[in-house]
């Protein structure tokens, strides 16, 4: 007999409804595979034995060649049980995310059943706003504890009514052992605040009247509030971000269904199978000329569908509403709405009573190549494990500052935590130490070992010095890039050595300075950097995080053409700048992107960090053009960009009149020519061809697609992430792996 092998597999997509499991029936027959499959709330799962030649060709087949309506968005595979022989493959009945062989869910969009029950009169749950079934509704954002069960949710304080617990009883029905399951009579109610006080007849309604004359509306949706206002008013909109403190972020849009995002947006298979999805994302999709403006400033749009039946019933008079997140310049709404000065910001509040346990952001992410490409992984995603390929039990990894997260693991699995915020105020660490605690007691885990940023100023490195001294555990601190590779790698399933070029804002490095445009090479024990760009001085400090016009002058300065800059503090910051005063040098990628973006259109600030980057990618022309010639230097075996001649050229086409949108494309292109000769340049060292690419300048479409096709044609293998973000929140998965591989610098 061959030598057998198990394997596990989960399959999302439009998988269900589609002929799929049985698809799968013929697939493992065709092979000789046993096993089963089974659906579940996210779509099919899988368990297949055999030989383990028989097994890879039936993955082949399984994305070649699946039925004509279905689509496999995402295959994760992990090591089944020991095989056990067993004959012949079976479908077997539904798995629930009620269940208790579940670890705990994340929060599921309303299901079709629920929502044709939300619309059909004489039902009992008819137009109730808290409908939900074992298939939906919430779950991680009302759990206090484990085990899953309704006393140690935020259901606990509505007792069931005899119908309810009667369906609740009845393995028959969509609701046996639905913890949150409620009706009218005995679940959560609906209110309206508004500043005379509270409206309990029809709410619904009433918010939709102050819509309609063009209000704005905070609404308590699955893990946080939204403002939601009427998009295709610009006084309504203008009068939002007045209110928010100018923030030029771009507004997520909600859609009341697919057909109307047809017409605003261009949307792919892929992208609708992510809307739609039992997760509902945010979904960033190119925006078509009918999209209202003011929305956001680039190409592009985040949508999102509705996913609780509020959200269902809100939306039924309108084809959109802005929906963001409810807060003054990064300060969420983090307690309940009572107790937050909400009259600031909106002119009434839909909220109920009940209670959101673990506050968890809307999932912002862009469908690249087919596959998740995440930006903040949230809602409808956490607390769901990632696979590791090793043993990390027990570590706790505490994440960077900015998007901060962190990561418990048990066995080969990171509890990647929900996104937290940026780790800058009291308020926010609360959250974040809170969450810490319950993830340790929801998982049963004892934290043995810990890891953190080698920053000496992060909040987050600070608090795990704290348990480190407290409770005599272990502690390393990891290099910011190095984390960034490490979670690339460990996203990719990869082990060993490696080339990773790390792209991004700011990160410490070993030597005390700033980094972020980083070619290291390396893996999990260990890294060396090999290229980098000539450290940009950055007069003021932070200031230049928003004051980018000073990074343009800065940048000038260095390339000796000081006279060309416009910046009303000129001879302020060349002062500055020649007697080193208050003027860190940075090899940030991101600052390189905010100087170049502040001399190509003349911009002096920004509101939100990375906007430049953001807004250069956003302006650049479809044309295609040459990029700059580059110049190195190498100083202590590292390959270093010049930028004064990058600088130079820029500024001459200006002064020839090149277009700001062809500059910007040049520019792009010289980066892409960066990561070739970076990577060039580390596989000459050390032989090595597996390149991946992390950091959040990586959010940019245009470099993550001409950086990996041109990597490829140069003959490497580059990765990229699809299961946690390339900014800073996927820094804690690389500290554990990277812990547990031997890796960092430990703390004494
Ligand atoms: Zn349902
Ligand atoms: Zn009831
Ligand atoms: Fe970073």
């Amino acid at each position: 007999m061959p030598d057998l092998c198990r394997i596990h597999l989960e399959i999302e997509g439009i998988v269900q409804g589609v002929g799929f499991r049985p698809f799968l029936h013929r697939l493992a027959s065709r092979y000789d595979l046993a096993g089963w499959c089974r659906n579940t709330v996210f779509g099919v799962e899988l368990e297949l034995e055999g030989a383990p030649d028989a097994l890879t060709q039936f993955c082949t087949a399984l994305t070649r060649e699946p039925p004509p309506l279905a689509r496999v968005s995402k295959v994760r595979m992990t090591d089944g049980a020991a095989p056990t022989g067993e004959p012949g493959f079976h479908i077997l009945q539904s798995r629930r995310a009620g269940s208790p062989d579940t670890l705990i869910s994340p929060d599921i969009a309303t299901c079709p059943d629920c929502l044709r029950e939300l619309r059909t009169p004489g039902d009992r749950r008819y137009r109730y706003p808290f409908i939900n079934c074992t298939n939906c509704g919430p779950r991680f954002t009302i759990i206090r504890e484990l085990p899953y069960d309704r006393a140690l949710t935020s259901m606990r304080r509505f007792q069931m009514c005899p119908v309810c617990q009667a369906e609740y009883e009845n393995i028959e029905t969509r609701r046996y052992h639905a913890q949150p399951d409620c009706c009218p009579n005995c679940g959560p109610q609906l209110k309206l605040l508004t500043p005379e006080g509270e409206e309990h007849s029809d709410p619904i309604a009433a918010a939709q009247q102050i819509l309609q004359d063009g209000g704005i509306v905070g609404v308590k949706g699955l893990g946080g509030y939204h403002l939601a206002c009427r998009a295709d008013l610009p006084r309504t909109v203008a009068e939002l971000r007045r209110r928010k403190r100018r923030d030029e972020r771009p507004f997520a849009l909600m859609c009341r269904d697919l057909s109307v995002v047809r017409q605003y947006c261009l949307v792919s298979p892929d992208e609708e199978a992510r809307l739609g999805s039992p997760r509902a994302p945010i979904v960033l999709l190119r925006k078509r000329p009918e999209a209202p403006e003011l929305l956001s400033e680039t190409r592009e749009l985040g949508v999102m569908l509705p996913y609780t039946p509020i959200h269902h019933l809100l939306m039924e008079p309108y084809d959109l509403l802005v929906m963001t997140s409810m807060n003054v310049s990064d300060q969420p709404v983090r307690c309940d709405v009572e107790q937050f000065p909400w009259r600031r910001l909106a002119d009434a509040v839909l909220t109920h009573d009940r209670e959101i346990v673990n506050r968890c952001d809307d999932t912002l992410l862009r469908v690249f190549r087919g596959r998740d490409y995440f930006f903040r992984r949230s809602r409808g995603y956490a607390p769901e494990p990632i696979h590791l390929n090793a043993d990390c039990t027990g570590i706790l990894a505490c994440g960077a500052e900015q998007k901060g997260s962190f990561a418990l693991s048990r066995g080969q699995s990171a509890f990647l935590s929900q996104h937290i915020g940026d780790l800058k105020d009291w308020e926010t660490v609360r959250f974040y130490e809170e969450q810490i605690e319950r993830f340790e007691q929801r998982f049963g885990v004892a934290v043995r070992r810990l890891a953190c940023d080698l920053h000496p100023d992060y909040l987050s490195a600070e608090y795990a010095r704290r348990r480190s001294r407290e409770g005599g555990l272990p502690l390393v601190q990891v290099q910011h890039h190095h984390a960034h590779m490490a979670a690339c790698m460990g996203d990719n399933g990869l082990d060993g050595d490696c080339i990773g070029l790390i792209w991004d804002g700011t990160g410490y490095g070993t030597d005390g300075t700033i980094w972020g445009a980083e070619c290291l090479v390396g893996g999990y024990a260990g890294f060396q950097r090999t290229g980098s760009i000539r450290p940009i001085k950055l007069p003021g400090g932070d200031k230049c995080a928003r004051e980018i016009g000073r990074i343009a002058h800065s940048l000038l300065w260095d390339a000796g053409l000081g006279e060309q800059s416009r910046h009303p503090l000129a001879n302020q910051l060349t002062q500055m700048l020649t007697s080193d005063l208050n003027s860190p040098g940075s090899s940030g990628m991101g600052r390189l992107f905010d100087g170049v973006y502040a001399l190509v259109t003349g911009r002096q600030t920004v509101t939100y960090e990375g906007q430049g980057a953001v807004l250069l990618e956003a302006m650049a022309s479809e044309e295609k053009l040459p990029p700059y010639d580059l110049t190195f230097y190498e100083e202590d075996e590292r390959r270093t960009l010049d930028t004064r001649p990058l600088i130079a050229a820029i500024m001459a086409d200006r002064a020839e009149g090149m277009e700001p949108a062809s500059i910007a494309v040049r520019f792009m292109e010289s980066l892409v020519s960066l990561a070739v000769a970076h990577a060039a340049f580390a596989r000459e060292k050390t032989g090595l061809c597996r390149v991946v690419l992390s950091g959040g300048v990586f959010q940019n479409r245009y470099l993550l697609s001409r950086v990996s096709d041109v990597l490829t044609e140069a003959g490497f293998v580059p990765y990229y992430h699809t299961q946690v973000s390339p900014n800073d929140q996927g820094i804690a998965l690389g500290q554990t792996l990277i812990a547990a591989g031997g890796g960092g610098i430990p703390c004494v």
